[in-house]
């Protein structure tokens, strides 16, 4: 058992990769491992809770291992992590088992693969009740647990709650309008958050920190962008090791030896094979990921080069705590080989349902060994790990024999069937993992079968026309008619053309596309929404209502079709079935912020101060950067005449949106009222260069410019704003006093 991890270095490429993971050896090597979990289980248990280690999983969303420093990269500003692997262990080969953030993360929880553990796409599945978590084998032996996540797939909808106390998954509204919102919350957010849980927190506990910032699109905060202008991704790497140094000073901050585990889902293909992103292939682009850990019990600087894969995340994690691993679990601790014993390389099985379940095309499975990768395909590869490790050299021809040894092991792991987990997410849930890049779950009634990798130039073509249907609508047009082209019946691709001639202000073929869609079979929640607001936006508001009528029956549960009802009804000036609808939507999704902000709204029109303080007051605790919630509960406050309340929320607003003519009219309105009128024209100036004139900015910044000294000024104000109303009595007299009774 001694041989596998030299033959991983390529000293051996030819090697016997697939004979290392025979049956009778495997069992062998997991019967030694079972050996030294439970004696390690033993001795903890005898020392009992109080000397259990708190425990840290930080998980880097889609982070190549090659990426940081301590992997070999030059250029990297990752030392923070590089610092980590020095005191620690890291483990030069680990793998995920899928490149997609939902069924990879249930893999690293659970101790289970897809195949098992039934997560096997993002957003179309809820892990099952039955497998054992981490969380909560560690919450029953007395730990404290809280889980911070930061990407829409994991939130607590999908079963990864489970075993933590506390599970924070709020993210925030986001500051892109041509985003949709409530998708991603960035590094330092999640990292103040779990820093003050860590601190409070009495030993021992758990904590799961779940950084999203390496996910696209890559936006690393100023200083990083202009350092990294040429690798953004970088950047956003840079950005998380930043970060994961204030988490360490938490944890050092705090008493107790801490275990520090830091891994991820997967990597980023950055144009391998052809594929920008990740979730299409199975190649190691996506699959390799980072291990470094650290803590009490781990030798300082050492390399291991057995393989490691996600399913012995919590196994390994388990056994230094002392506590022994859910029978079910498929992985297995590695703390042998931390300590430097030899381990035999166990072979890794990996999977992408993504391009079936989205588009009808077939799903890929692939069965790794240290040295050699099979991916089952219609057209299937096999890869020489060691001579090849870019995967550019399929020699299945070639190598036949190695080629049947690993489909017969991957056959048998297929012949395990996963538990039924998947449900029925809500239109609003499709959309955020839209805005992520993700699709889910919408084949076409007749799948093509097609090879992924005979059509990954059409993938990049849909996911471009996905990601800029609302900032870029015609160039999505394009993109998304060249797909359709090809596959005529992607109702995916229909469905956002559909949403991208109604950004484009073409809402006529917007609802014809829909309209194409329901001639292929029954529309989706999803559809009718976007055909509801291409109706509302082409001013035909009763058939809007019939569409969203027939969408609430299709999901009762799901709020998005009563917030849209809502909004149409507000349009149309029906205020009370308004309400009654956002009423509806809240008592759905009891965190909606647009439900409370619409109500919030509402209540505010009918000069109903302090219930709209009551809705809008919760979002802006909640998330300090909702620029619409800070902007109304500013007004609240102007209503109930505490202007020196108003400013800061009107200043923070600006300050997160400078062009948000709602916002600098508000801050100059209370600037005025503050008696700090110089101070607000230019702000007035502003609100009128971006958001064309209205009387209301007009007849601001007239009054503000007379209350600086400036008379002509004023004047020139004040007569603009009568040529768009003027029937504005009180402000022709003004117009005529300034003007000394002249006009
Ligand atoms: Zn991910």
């Amino acid at each position: 058992m001694a041989g596998q991890a030299a033959k991983r270095d390529g000293s051996d490429p030819g090697g016997g990769g697939g004979k290392g993971a025979t049956p009778g050896r495997r069992r062998l090597a997991i019967g030694m491992a079972l050996f030294l979990l439970a004696t390690g289980g033993i001795l903890l248990a005898l020392l009992g809770p109080r000397a259990r280690p708190n425990v840290l999983l930080v998980t880097i969303d889609t982070l190549r291992a090659d990426r940081l420093g301590c992997y070999g990269y030059g250029g990297a500003a990752t030392p923070v992590l590089d610092g980590l692997a020095a005191r620690g262990v890291r483990f030069a080969t680990a793998v995920a088992h899928a490149p997609l953030t939902a069924p990879s993360h249930a893999s690293i929880l659970t101790g289970l693969l897809p195949l098992a553990h039934g997560v096997r796409d993002n957003g179309a599945f809820v892990l099952p009740p039955s497998p054992t978590t981490l969380a909560e084998v560690l919450q029953r032996a007395g730990y404290r647990t809280a889980a911070f996540v930061s990407g829409f797939p994991l939130d607590h909808r999908y079963g990864f709650a489970r075993g933590f106390s506390t599970y924070d998954d709020h993210l925030s509204r986001g500051r892109d309008p041509q985003r949709a919102p409530y998708v991603e919350r960035t590094a330092d957010e999640a990292s103040r958050r779990a820093g003050e849980w860590i601190r409070a927190a009495p030993s021992p506990w758990f904590a799961w920190v779940h950084f999203f910032d390496p996910h696209a699109p890559y936006a690393p905060p100023p200083d990083l962008a202009a350092r990294f202008a040429s690798s953004p991704y970088d950047g956003e790497i840079a950005f998380v090791d930043r970060e994961m140094g204030r988490l360490l000073a938490a944890v050092e901050a705090g008493p107790g030896g801490t275990l520090v585990l830091v891994t991820s889902d997967h990597g980023e293909s950055l144009g391998e094979h052809g594929e920008a992103t990740h979730g299409v292939f199975v190649y190691d682009s996506t699959l390799l990921v980072p291990w470094i850990m650290a803590g009490p019990g781990i030798p300082r600087g050492r390399v291991a080069r057995v393989v490691a894969r996600g399913i012995d995340v919590a196994p390994t994690l388990l056994d230094y705590a002392g506590l022994d691993a859910p029978r079910a679990i498929e992985g297995r601790s590695l703390r042998p080989a931390a300590d430097g014993m030899e381990m035999e390389d166990a072979p890794a099985y990996a999977e992408s349902l993504f391009c079936r379940l989205n588009l009808g095309w077939t799903e890929l499975h692939a069965w790794r060994t240290a040295g050699w990768k099979l991916v089952d395909a219609p057209r299937p590869e096999l890869y020489d790990l060691g001579a090849d490790p870019g995967e550019t050299r399929d020699v299945s021809a070639a190598r036949g024999e190695e080629g049947r040894a690993l489909r017969s092991e991957l056959q048998r792991a297929l012949e395990a069937r996963p538990p039924d987990a998947s449900t029925v997410p809500s239109s609003e849930s499709r959309e955020r993992l839209r805005a992520l890049g993700y699709v889910s779950a919408t084949a076409p009634a007749r799948p093509t079968g097609r090879d992924p990798k005979d059509g990954i130039a059409l993938v990049e073509r849909l996911e471009r026309g996905l990601a800029e249907a609302r900032a870029r609508p015609a160039l999505a047009v394009d993109e998304l008619s060249a797909f359709l082209a090809e596959e005529p019946d992607a109702p995916l691709a229909r469905r956002y053309r559909a949403i991208a001639y109604q950004f484009a202000g073409r809402y006529g073929e917007s609802v014809a596309d829909i309209q194409a869609l329901e001639a292929r079979g029954p529309l989706s929640l999803e559809d009718l929404t976007v055909l509801a607001e291409s109706l509302r936006l082409a001013r035909r508001p009763d058939e809007a209502l019939a569409a969203l009528d027939r969408a609430a029956t299709l999901d009762p549960r799901a709020p998005e079709p009563l917030l849209l009802r809502g909004r149409s009804l507000r349009a149309l000036g029906r205020s009370e079935e308004a309400k009654a609808a956002l009423r509806q939507a809240l008592d759905l999704a009891p965190e909606s912020a647009e439900a409370r902000r619409g109500l919030g709204e509402l209540a505010l029109e009918r000069g109903a101060i302090d219930e709209a303080a009551s809705f809008l007051e919760p979002i802006v605790a909640a998330d300090a950067t909702d620029v619409p919630a800070l902007v109304k509960l500013g007004v609240v406050r102007m209503r109930q005449g505490h202007a020196r309340e108003a400013l800061p929320l009107f200043e923070r607003a600006v300050a997160l949106d400078p062009r948000n003519p709602e916002a600098l009219v508000d801050l100059a309105g209370a600037l005025g009222k503050s008696g700090r009128s110089p101070e607000a024209v230019p702000f007035f100036e502003k609100a009128i260069e971006v958001g064309g004139p209205t009387t209301a900015a007009l007849n601001g910044l007239g009054v503000a410019r007379l209350e600086s000294g400036d008379a002509k000024g004023a004047a020139r104000a004040f007569r603009e704003s009568l040529t768009l109303d003027p029937r504005q009595a009180r402000i022709a007299d003004l117009l005529r006093q300034v003007s000394g009774g002249q006009r």
